[in-house]
């Protein structure tokens, strides 16, 4: 992606990064001294805009744009996060092992979920005993704590690749935050498929945020949240296993809810 034509008027940093930038890539960029907050806004925003590998090496641009006083949007992955993996409490309460593989180990999503249909049909389990396996589960410790305090503090979008009948008993624990997630096709008690409501919805959702004007800080725990760490201003992991964590060294990884709550609002 090559940066945008603009002459850019206002702000010695925001010029300054657009000329470093130009020196990057060869691209010529006027700069005049006219002072106009618009266009320090707009100079920001095709800078935020461009992908990280373009900036992270040469210079710190995100720290070299004074004038993002955005408001922010915190986006948050639900299972690993905030709520133990509904699937391993499952397999657990049902003795069924290959139910435990999560997005934490399968990051073909529908592959993982059609095979999860699959095991439901086989072995007969009706909808309304997964209902009360998971009416027995509680938020991870420290979670509701972390999510009432992270909320006092900042707008936050719960974005999972959940459904909304598993997540209804563990969002009313966490005070009703707003979730946008899947739906599961039941008939006659028994999960007969899945309804994604949007293929990539994470990914998607920080771009749409972002494109209100929002600074979205975002943070989840497997391969289906790294799509939207990477889209979001800031990424960070938030108890993820190793391999995750190897396979993604650009986000910072934390495994303290004090510690993210500082991560994702300072
Ligand atoms: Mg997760």
């Amino acid at each position: 992606m090559r940066p945008p034509r603009r002459n850019w008027r206002d702000g010695d940093v925001i010029v300054a990064a657009a000329l470093d930038l130009a020196a990057a890539t060869g691209v010529r960029i006027q700069a005049r001294a006219v002072t106009h907050p618009q266009f320090v806004a707009d100079a920001a925003a095709d800078l935020r805009n461009f992908p990280r590998d373009c900036w992270s090496g040469q210079g710190d641009y995100g720290r070299a744009v004074p004038s993002d006083d955005r408001q922010t949007m915190v986006a948050l992955d639900l299972e690993g996060v905030l709520v133990p993996e509904i699937w391993i409490a499952i397999a657990e309460h049902t003795g069924i092992d290959e139910l435990r593989r999560t997005t934490r180990d399968e990051p073909d999503y529908d592959r993982l979920m059609g095979g999860r249909v699959e095991l439901l049909e086989r072995h007969d389990l009706t909808m309304s005993l997964i209902a009360d396996v998971i009416a027995s589960l509680q938020p991870l410790d420290g979670a509701a704590e972390f999510l009432h305090a992270l909320r006092a503090r900042t707008q936050v979008v719960i974005l999972s690749d959940t459904f909304e009948q598993f997540a209804a008993p563990l969002m009313a624990q966490l005070e009703w935050p707003t979730l946008l997630c899947h739906r599961l096709v039941v008939a006659d008690d028994l999960v007969t498929g899945y309804r994604l409501r949007l293929a990539d919805h994470k990914r998607l959702a920080v771009e749409a945020i972002r494109s209100l004007n929002y600074r979205v800080a975002a943070a989840g725990d497997s391969y289906n949240d790294t799509a939207m760490l990477q889209a979001a201003d800031t990424g960070v992991l938030f108890r993820a296993p190793d391999h995750v964590i190897e396979e993604f060294p650009q986000f910072p990884a934390l495994c303290a809810y004090d510690e993210l709550l500082t991560a994702l609002t300072d």
